[in-house]
């Protein structure tokens, strides 16, 4: 049995047995014949099906964001808040996926030459908790508006998101074979991955899991796309609007309990405004409501998992041994760690080399541009980042420099359906979402007439 604990009460809120060879074999078979008839439909009928699907989240937002909330631990408020976001893709992806895909004219000596985007077949995506319908639908909206079918290897702790999100698809009308739940463990991916109906994998998860998968569909030639975790750099400078900054950096650290891969996890602050800076920072963690995920007031209540949180305290640990300071919170209880900020925090330290997956921060200070670039792309990570400043030029001196895969300025790096989302370096690579997400997984046919 695969089981989900809410990680609130510790009760037990979920369990799903565990495919066999034969049942995963089955599920793909499916998924397979279905993809022979679903690249044929038109576009206007995947989009009316994907309407629906958008209909269908608005209709039971509530319902859904429960499931979320009583399974992983976040907020309520957010996890409706991604159901919502859900539903936005879907209509994303209904208005435009014709469009992202039309032929693309190349003029040459030829008659006609051209690039035609077409379906690929069966996508395997290998999915983390954190948020556990976004990351799915992310992946599955472009996969579909593309004429593939999708196969879900979703995270252990939440196959109950999984399997309500198979029953989404079934009810909005889409044919079975389309959308499938696969309930395993991630010891058989690899078989799976194998598997020569699958045709391409994409993964958001770990580093490690992140080298596994892409090792296995490596050895088969099989393209990945892959979204790992990141680092990102909150870049403070004396001349930022001090209160809109404090909010956002509280914010984009803080929001799901820390876990989220674009989260903002190093506080870098001219040295100049840093007492200011922290000062008021520490002041605005402090109004964050710990409490019950399910009351609609709470803004941050439990992490995920009790071994994710012993991971934090370890890391915070090392961190304080080396000579960072606490300055608010650093207690943890079962899955539940207080909001947490640190000062003297170095590079050589795990609160700056490491992914932090959970509601701790950490400042360094700096002194000029340049040491802040060299800071902020000192990390084997590289989804993004963000500059706070009044001063665009200054702004748009700097974004050239920077490794990663998203600049923000005086924003939280997020994802948006119409903006291309993905990283570099240990980050992964790839993109998903708007237009080079949908053209990730389809086989760009180069047409010529002579
Ligand atoms: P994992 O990377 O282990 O899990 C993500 C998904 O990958 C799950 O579906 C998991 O399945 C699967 N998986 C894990 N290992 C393998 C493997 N070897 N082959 C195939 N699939 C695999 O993340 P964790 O839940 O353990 O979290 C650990 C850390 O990963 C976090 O602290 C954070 O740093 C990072 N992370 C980053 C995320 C992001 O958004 N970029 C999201 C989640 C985690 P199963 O659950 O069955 O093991």
């Amino acid at each position: 049995m695969i089981t989900s604990i809410n990680p609130y009460t510790s009760e037990k809120v979920f369990e799903i047995r565990e495919f066999n060879d034969d049942e995963i074999q089955k599920a793909l078979d499916k998924a397979d014949e279905q993809y022979k008839s679903w690249k044929e439909t038109s576009f206007a009928e995947r989009a009316a099906l994907m309407k629906s699907l958008g209909d269908e989240l608005r209709k039971n937002v509530e319902n859904y964001a429960a499931v979320i909330t009583l399974e992983m631990g976040k907020p309520i408020s957010e996890s409706a808040a991604e159901i919502e976001k859900c539903a936005k893709l879907c209509d994303y992806y209904a208005e435009n996926a014709e469009k992202h895909l039309a032929d693309k004219e190349i003029e040459t000596e030829a008659y006609r030459s051209y690039v035609k985007y077409e379906p690929i077949g069966v996508v395997l995506a290998i999915m983390p908790w954190n948020y556990p319908f976004w990351q799915v639908f992310r992946f599955a909206v472009p996969g579909l508006m593309a004429g593939n079918t999708a196969v879900l290897k979703h995270a252990s702790n939440v196959m109950n998101s999984a399997q309500n999100i198979e029953d989404i698809f079934k009810k909005s009308g889409f044919p079975q074979g389309c959308f499938t739940n696969l309930p395993v463990s991630s010891a058989v991916v690899e078989k799976i991955i194998k598997n020569p109906i699958v045709k391409a994998v994409t993964l958001t998860g770990s580093e490690k899991a992140g080298r596994s998968v892409a090792a296995a569909a490596g050895s088969e030639i099989k393209k990945t796309v892959l979204e790992l975790g990141g680092s990102n750099a909150l870049i403070v400078f004396a001349d930022c609007n001090m209160n809109e900054t404090v909010k956002s950096c509280v914010l984009s650290r803080f929001q799901n309990a820390g876990q989220s891969c674009i989260a903002g996890k190093r506080l870098l602050v001219e040295a100049g405004i840093v007492n200011e800076f922290t000062a008021a920072f520490i002041e605005q963690v402090k109004q964050l409501k710990q409490g019950d995920p399910m009351d609609k007031q709470t803004s941050i209540a439990t992490m995920a998992r009790v071994d994710l949180a012993e991971e934090l305290e370890g890391q915070l640990k090392k961190s304080v041994e080396m000579g960072a300071k606490i300055l608010l919170g650093g207690k943890r209880e079962n899955a539940s760690f207080e909001p947490t900020v640190l000062d003297n925090v170095t590079p050589d330290m795990p609160l700056f080399q490491e992914e932090t997956f959970g509601p701790v921060i950490g400042i360094t200070t700096f002194d000029t541009d340049q040491q802040a670039v060299d800071l902020a792309n000192e990390s084997s990570f590289g989804l993004g980042l963000s500059l706070y400043t009044e001063d665009l030029d200054r702004a748009y001196k700097l974004i050239p420099k920077f490794d990663d895969g998203a600049v923000f300025v005086n924003e939280i790096v997020k994802s948006d359906q119409r903006l291309p989302f993905g990283g570099t370096k240990n980050s992964g690579y790839g993109r998903e979402l708007s237009v080079d997400g949908i053209q990730e997984f389809v086989n760009k046919k180069t047409v010529y007439i002579k």
